[in-house]
């Protein structure tokens, strides 16, 4: 029985979900963003498995592309959040990497750089979403700025969309208009699409689209399940039935005692808790998928445990329990959560093992 919680990572099905970016973006370059350990996928197993098929791969932070280097990762590779001082910078020179511009500190940065170096820059632009970026008013003297530097090599355009995931907010249609309008007759290649971009946004797929959470199975659309868009779940979390145990009417279980068997009845002990990554602030509405039946959630998630309600279900002790991905999704598990699936997909703690499909 020697089984454990493990997230299974499907990366047949990674690459299935790239190629519908292509469908919908056959126009365009694809970055694939693999920030956040691949969205908790494994960074380098993620990036090993779409560089082929991807145009260039994305991270946030200049620790994450060094990991991707180092681990023989040699395509294209951008750091969406830039450099904070000269030694990062030196790090992007040294590796190759591609830089994120959205402060005129990082210019003067670039500024200081040997002539030796040729690093791509995206210059950002904030368009609406007040996070990253220039003000579009300053794009011109900022482009003066980096053609000027001998260091700076290409320039692309990008910005980033706030509510992309809502097809009826006008607030994306606004972005995309100053984003264009700021661009004019500019010949630089533009990028603005992330994956709801891409799936809702047609007009936003411009040069490079920048997917992340699709690549993964999730849908960034709301009120479209990832069926609906034709993606496959890549990572699906498991954990062993450890324990089946008989309730008397009254019986409370977990920690503070919070749900009460209504009658007498099973319950089963799965091996997976908010250690691992498994939302405690889950909603009673809550279930887990074991030999094809849902099985509700009952009590207090545990650091190692939760506990499952085995009315009408037919198990043993051994048993596989899903919590979410293949036959459950992830976007459901969210919602119970009050959360997004992100948040389900980064969580997943270093103690959960990552098993590979090819
Ligand atoms: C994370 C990120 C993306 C990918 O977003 P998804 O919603 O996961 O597709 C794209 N662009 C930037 C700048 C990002 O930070």
């Amino acid at each position: 029985m020697a089984q454990s919680v493990y997230a299974e990572i499907n990366l047949t099905a990674l690459r299935h979900n790239f190629s519908i970016v292509r469908k919908h973006a056959p126009q365009s370059r694809v970055m694939a963003v693999v920030k956040s350990l691949g969205y908790g996928h494994g960074a380098v197993e993620v990036a090993q498995a779409l560089s082929e098929e991807a145009d260039a791969l994305a991270v946030a932070r200049i620790d994450e592309a060094v990991l991707l280097r180092e681990a023989g990762i040699t395509a294209d590779l951008l750091v969406l959040e830039g450099v904070a001082d000269a030694e990062e910078l030196n790090l992007v020179a040294k590796y190759k990497m591609q830089l994120v511009v959205h402060q005129p500190y990082q210019i003067d940065l670039l500024r200081q750089l040997g002539i030796d170096s040729a690093i791509d820059c995206w210059v950002k632009l904030d368009t609406g979403m007040h996070r990253l970026g220039f003000p579009v008013e300053d794009l011109d003297k900022v482009l003066d700025q980096l053609k000027a530097i001998a260091a700076v090599d290409r320039i692309t355009l990008m910005t980033h969309f706030a509510n992309a995931d809502d097809p009826h907010d006008s607030a994306t249609e606004y972005q995309l208009a100053r984003m264009l309008a700021a661009k004019g007759s500019l010949e630089y290649p533009l990028s603005m699409a992330n994956s709801a971009g891409i799936l809702a946004w047609p007009n936003s797929h411009a040069a490079w689209v920048r997917p992340g959470i699709m690549l993964y199975g999730a849908s960034p659309i709301l009120g479209l399940s990832a069926a609906e868009i034709n993606l496959q779940a890549v990572m699906t979390l498991r954990a062993p039935l450890i324990a089946i145990n008989r309730l008397q009417k009254g019986d409370a279980v977990g920690y503070g005692g919070t749900w009460k068997a209504a009658e007498a009845m099973s319950i089963g002990v799965v091996a997976i808790g908010y250690g691992d990554g498994y939302p405690r602030h889950i909603d009673s509405a809550a279930h887990v998928l074991i030999n094809g039946s849902r099985a509700p959630l009952i009590g207090r998630v545990s650091m190692d445990m939760v506990t499952i309600d085995l009315r009408g279900i037919d198990v043993q002790v051994g048993d596989e329990v899903t919590l979410w991905g293949e036959g459950l999704p992830v976007e459901e598990v969210a919602a119970w959560a009050n959360t997004i699936s992100y948040t389900l997909f980064c969580g997943v703690t270093a103690r959960v093992s990552r098993r590979y499909r090819y």
